[in-house]
C-alpha cells in the first residue's frame, strides 16, 4: 500500500495598482508591451524600487497565517534565461522570505480538521508571457514585473481532496484579505503541484515530479490522480528510481495526461546571489501593527454566523467560503429574516437557478430577502414565492408588484375564506356527518378542497383554523 505526499507552490498576484519594482501599471488586458519600461525590460542601468504595498499585503497573508514574518529579508536574484525573462534573472528571496513558518487550517466535509504547515511565502516578479502563433512566437512583457507573493507548503497533504480544500481555503483567505483578485482563468492564482508516493509507513521523503502552472481545481485533481498512478506503476514494476526523475511536467488537459516539460532545476543551477541593486526589507514596529489588523477571515466569519443565525456547522462554511457569497447572505439577513430560510433561499433555490457567478445574479439579496420575507408573514405559500423567484430571474420589477401581477396572495380573509368553506360544507353532507360521527380524518379532506377551490391562494394554516372553528 502506498501514500501519496503532496506540496504545493501558489502563486498570487497582487493586486497593486504598480509592478514590484517600477511605476507601470499591472492591469490585465492591455495592447501587448505597452506597461513596460527600462526596468522591467531589464535593460542596463535601470534601478528597480520596491513597491511598499506588495509588502504590507505579504505582511497580511503571513498574520492571517500565523506566521513567523522576518524582520528583515532579502532579494535575491534568481538566474535563468528564457524570452519572457528580459533581465536573464528573477528578483526573489531566498534564504530570508519575508513570511515565514505559518499554517493553514483545512476543512473535511465530516466537519474533521487538519493543519497544513506554511514552509514559507516570498515576494518575486513575474515574468513576461510567450505567445506561440504557428511558426512564429512573440513575447509580451506587460506581466513582466508584476507582483506574486509565492506561498509553499509543507509536504503534508495525503489526497488529492486534501490539496484542493488547502488551495480554496488559501484562495478564499486571499479574497477575504483583498489582497490579489485571485482570479484563475487570468492566472492570478496558479499553482505548482509536487506530487510523491511511499510504502505507508515509511516516513522518507522520495523523488517528487512537479507538475507546473495550474489554474484549474478540476485539472489538479485529474493531474494528481494521473501523476500518482504513473508513480505505483513505476514503483510496482520495479522501476520507479528510474523511471521516476525530479523534474517539471506539463499536465494536457485534452488527454488527462501529464508529460515531461524539462529536467528539475536544483538550486543551485540558479547561481542565487542578493540582489546588488536592492537593499534589504525591513519591517518597522508601525508596519507591523499597521498591517497585521486584518479584516475577518472565513473561519471566524463561519462560526459567527453559527452563533449569531443560529445556522448549521456546514451551512455557514458553504456560505462563507466565497467572500460574495457570504456578503450576499448578511445582506439578506439585515431584512430580518431568519438565518434558515436565508440559507435555503441562497443556498438552493438561488443558486439552482444561477449559472453564472453570485456577483452577477439578477436577483439581488435585498429583492431575495424581501420574497422570504413574504412567505414568513404568510402573503404568499413556498410554492408561489419560486413562481416569484422563477419570474424575477427574467424580468426586473419588484417582489411586491410580481406577487399582485401574477395573483399568488394567498387569501387569509376570514370572510372570503368561510364563503368557499361554507359552500365546501354544504356540497358535501355526508362527509360531514362521518366526521362529526368521529371520522377526523376527513378534515385533511376539507382542507385539499378548500385549498382547490381557491386555485391554491389559500392561506393552509388559517383555511384548518377556519374549518375546525365550521366542523366543531
Ligand atoms: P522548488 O522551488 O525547487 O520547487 P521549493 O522548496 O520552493 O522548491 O518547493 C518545493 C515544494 O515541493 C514544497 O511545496 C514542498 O512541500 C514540496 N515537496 C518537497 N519534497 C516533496 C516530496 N518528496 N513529495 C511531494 N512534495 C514535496
Ligand atoms: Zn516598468
Ligand atoms: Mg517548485
Amino acid at each position: 500500500m502506498f501514500e501519496v505526499v503532496i506540496g504545493l507552490e501558489v502563486h498570487v498576484q497582487l493586486n497593486t495598482n504598480s509592478k514590484l519594482f517600477c511605476s507601470c501599471a499591472t492591469s490585465f488586458g492591455e495592447e501587448p508591451n505597452t506597461n513596460v519600461c527600462p526596468t522591467c525590460l531589464g535593460l542596463p542601468g535601470a534601478l528597480p524600487v520596491l513597491n511598499k504595498e506588495a509588502v504590507h499585503k505579504a505582511i497580511m497573508l503571513g498574520t492571517a497565517l500565523k506566521s513567523e514574518i522576518n524582520q528583515k529579508s532579502i532579494f535575491n536574484r534568481k538566474n535563468y534565461f528564457y524570452p519572457d525573462l528580459p533581465s536573464g534573472y528573477q528578483i526573489s528571496q531566498f534564504e530570508v522570505p519575508i513570511v515565514g513558518l505559518g499554517q493553514l487550517v483545512i476543512d473535511f466535509p465530516d466537519g474533521s480538521q487538519k493543519t497544513i504547515g506554511v514552509t514559507r511565502a516570498h515576494l518575486e516578479n513575474d515574468a513576461g508571457k510567450n505567445i506561440h502563433a504557428g511558426p512564429v512566437s512573440h513575447v509580451d512583457l506587460n506581466r513582466a514585473g508584476t507582483p506574486l507573493l509565492e506561498i509553499v507548503s509543507e509536504p503534508d497533504m495525503r489526497t488529492a481532496e486534501e490539496a484542493l480544500l488547502y488551495l480554496k481555503k488559501l484562495h478564499s483567505i486571499v479574497r477575504y484579505l483583498g489582497i490579489s483578485d485571485a482570479n484563475m482563468q487570468e492566472g492570478s492564482f496558479r499553482c505548482d503541484v509536487n506530487v510523491s508516493i511511499r510504502p505507508k509507513g515509511d516516513t522518507n521523503l522520495y523523488t517528487r515530479c512537479e507538475i507546473k502552472n495550474m489554474n484549474s481545481f478540476k485539472f489538479i485533481e485529474k493531474a494528481i490522480a494521473y501523476e500518482v498512478n504513473r508513480h505505483i506503476e513505476a514503483w510496482e514494476d520495479g522501476i520507479h528510481s528510474t523511471e521516476i526523475v525530479q523534474e517539471t511536467r506539463l499536465f494536457n488537459p485534452d488527454s488527462g495526461e501529464t508529460r515531461s516539460m524539462r529536467g528539475k532545476e536544483d538550486a543551485a543551477d540558479y547561481r542565487y546571489f542578493p540582489d546588488p541593486d536592492l537593499r534589504p526589507v525591513i519591517i518597522t514596529e508601525e508596519m507591523m501593527e499597521k498591517y497585521s489588523q486584518i479584516p475577518e477571515l472565513p473561519d471566524e466569519k463561519k462560526a459567527r454566523f453559527v452563533k449569531d443565525y443560529h445556522i448549521k456547522d456546514y451551512d455557514a462554511s458553504v456560505i462563507t467560503s466565497q467572500l460574495e457569497m457570504a456578503h450576499f447572505f448578511e445582506e439578506m439577513l439585515e431584512e430580518g429574516i431568519s438565518g434558515k430560510n436565508a440559507v435555503t433561499w441562497l443556498t438552493v433555490e438561488l443558486q439552482g437557478r444561477l449559472s453564472d457567478s453570485i456577483t452577477n445574479s439578477p436577483v439581488d439579496a435585498k429583492k431575495l430577502a424581501t420574497i422570504v420575507k413574504r412567505i414568513e408573514d404568510n402573503t404568499i405559500s413556498g410554492k408561489a414565492a419560486k413562481e416569484v423567484l422563477d419570474y424575477l430571474m427574467e424580468n426586473d420589477a419588484s417582489v411586491d408588484d410580481v406577487i399582485d401581477k401574477l395573483g399568488l396572495k394567498q387569501v387569509s380573509d376570514d370572510g372570503a375564506l368561510f364563503a368557499i368553506i361554507d359552500e365546501i360544507l354544504a356540497n358535501n353532507p355526508e362527509k360531514v356527518a362521518e366526521y362529526k360521527a368521529g371520522k377526523e380524518k376527513l378534515l385533511a379532506f376539507f382542507v385539499g378542497q378548500t385549498m382547490k377551490a381557491s386555485k391554491g391562494s389559500a392561506n393552509p394554516q388559517k383555511v384548518n383554523e377556519l374549518l375546525k372553528q365550521r366542523l366543531a
